[in-house]
């Protein structure tokens, strides 16, 4: 039998970009297709955009602070238009560059909407397309709870794209986007709120950690409201809207932003034309090497719901092109010790295992914390509070996770993952020399364990 293509990717994103280059490079007849936008989520409604808006967001905490140094400046002014007139010419020069990417190694670029045929066989613009393999990574989409009024709410797709900064915002949800966009909106100067459903945002992060950032959040004057849900959401003559609480609270509000959580994309993808299986929560299922229930159809990132972040995507599709057409130097993706960060003002930065995992998996843990005030600060009147925090096993000195919230946790957590990945133990850190004066520093000089 032979096939137009050796490999045809559905979705040009993070993963499916990857896993096409890659293939390609390895000697493989590959077709990547993307409807909408090259470089999928991450780039134009994902990571990119949203870090171009929170270093617009930071801006405001630099203008205060540089006061404190002898700085004086008239009262900043922001325009929000020009910030997504920047940020939409910057993703639109790396739209460019992802299609070259792909052109330039040998990828053939399908635009349109793809649809399985059958388990060898791809729809596109009314033309069929055969391959010995095909790549699911479609990636995922914002999932809105149907609440009455949930029309007249946005999600993020839509928030990169806001016309006019609203004035009021209520941001719902208590995840990444959520905590990351009310930093977004607060330090842009909207007046914003955030409603999360549980007692504490952030769920599955260290609880010192979320517990910190609370209270930095909540100095800043960002309204939290923990145990809150929306009931309804009414718009008023003017256009603003009312959201109606479960406990009867009514909020007056402009903009009613949900960020609660991303389902699998897989509309119109002819899934009921294979023996593609889905999993309990609506994921593609695939095995430990990405391989569907149909034989011929793997699949990648996001739409399987494992870990959704790019490099993630990025390793899984650089897995499935060796798998496929490099096997000597195919390795499993190792999911241990993904380093992560939030991008709220100020930033989480983690790796490896919170103290409430590490004692749930049974480990004997140290913990050893420090809280200060960054150095930057002491000159001027901001009372923020850095976090340092590493969970220890106490009986092998292994270091278990590291966490950070405080200014750059992201760059720091980054290093220091390789140093967990590498099996690094307390004595380690405490033997690495310090580079001074910087606040990573105080990740090798924390010495005292907290009493549990
Ligand atoms: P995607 O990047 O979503 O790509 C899927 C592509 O498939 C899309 O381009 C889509 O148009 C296309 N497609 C779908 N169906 C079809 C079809 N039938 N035919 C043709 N094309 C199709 N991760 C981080 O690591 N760091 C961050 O800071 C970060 N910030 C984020 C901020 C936001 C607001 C969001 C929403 C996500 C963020 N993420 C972040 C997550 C990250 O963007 C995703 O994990 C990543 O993009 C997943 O890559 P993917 O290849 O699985 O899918
Ligand atoms: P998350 O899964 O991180 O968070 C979803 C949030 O919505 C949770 O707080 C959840 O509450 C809440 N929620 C879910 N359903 C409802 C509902 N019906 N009503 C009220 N609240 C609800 O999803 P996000 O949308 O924030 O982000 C999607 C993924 O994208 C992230 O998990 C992450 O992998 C990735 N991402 C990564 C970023 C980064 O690396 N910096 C930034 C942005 C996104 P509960 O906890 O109670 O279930």
């Amino acid at each position: 039998m032979t096939y137009d293509f050796d490999l045809f990717v559905i979705g040009a994103g993070s993963g499916g970009v990857r896993a096409a280059r890659f293939a390609a490079g390895y000697g493989a007849r590959v077709a990547v297709a993307e409807s909408r936008y090259l470089g999928g989520t991450c780039v134009n409604v994902g990571c990119v955009p949203k870090k171009l808006l929170v270093y617009g967001a930071h801006f405001a905490d630099d203008f205060e602070q540089a006061q404190g140094f002898g700085w004086s400046l008239d009262p900043a002014q922001f325009d929000w238009p020009s910030l997504i007139a920047n940020k939409n010419r910057e993703i639109d020069r790396l739209n460019g560059i992802y299609r070259n990417l792909l052109v330039n190694s040998g990828v053939t670029l399908l635009e349109g909407h793809a649809r399985l045929l059958d388990e060898h066989s791809v729809e596109l613009g009314g033309q069929r397309y055969s391959a010995k393999h095909i790549l699911i990574a479609t990636g995922g989409w914002p999932h809105m709870p149907q609440i009455p009024g949930h029309e007249h709410a946005i999600n993020s797709n839509q928030a990169f794209f806001l016309e006019q900064l609203p004035k009021r915002v209520l941001v719902v949800g208590g995840g990444y986007i959520a905590v990351e966009f009310a930093s977004i909106f607060h330090g842009l100067g909207a007046q914003t709120s955030l409603l999360y459903r549980g007692e504490l945002f952030l769920r599955g992060f260290d609880n010192t950690v979320r517990k910190h950032l609370q209270e930095e959040l909540s100095k800043r004057g960002l309204d939290l409201q923990f145990n809150s849900e929306i009931e309804r959401i009414d718009q008023q003559g003017d256009g603003s809207l009312l959201a109606t609480l479960k406990d009867g609270r009514v909020l007056h509000t402009d903009c009613v932003f949900y960020a609660t959580g991303r389902r699998p994309m897989l509309d119109n993808l002819g899934l009921e034309n294979t023996s593609v299986e889905l999993d309990k929560r609506g994921f593609i299922q695939v095995d430990e090497q990405y391989q569907s229930t149909a034989p011929s159809i793997l699949a990648i990132g996001d739409v399987i719901g494992r870990v959704q972040l790019t490099p993630v995507a990025l390793a899984e599709g650089m897995a499935v092109a060796r798998r496929l057409f490099k096997p000597e130097e195919y390795r499993q993706v190792d999911y241990q010790m993904i380093p992560t960060a939030v991008f709220s003002l100020p930033n989480i930065g983690t790796v490896g295992l919170s103290e409430e995992q590490a004692r749930a998996q049974g480990y004997r843990v140290k913990v050893f914390e420090s809280r200060f005030r960054p150095m930057k600060l002491t000159l001027t009147e901001c009372q923020e509070r850095t976090l340092m925090k590493l969970v220890v096993d106490a009986d092998s000195d292994r270091v278990l996770g590291c966490h950070m919230v405080g200014p750059e946790a992201g760059e720091i957590v980054q290093g220091l993952a390789v140093a967990l990945k590498a099996g690094a133990t307390k004595q380690m850190f405490d033997e690495t020399i310090g580079v001074h004066p910087t606040a990573a520093e105080e990740f090798v000089t924390m010495r005292s364990p907290v009493a549990s």
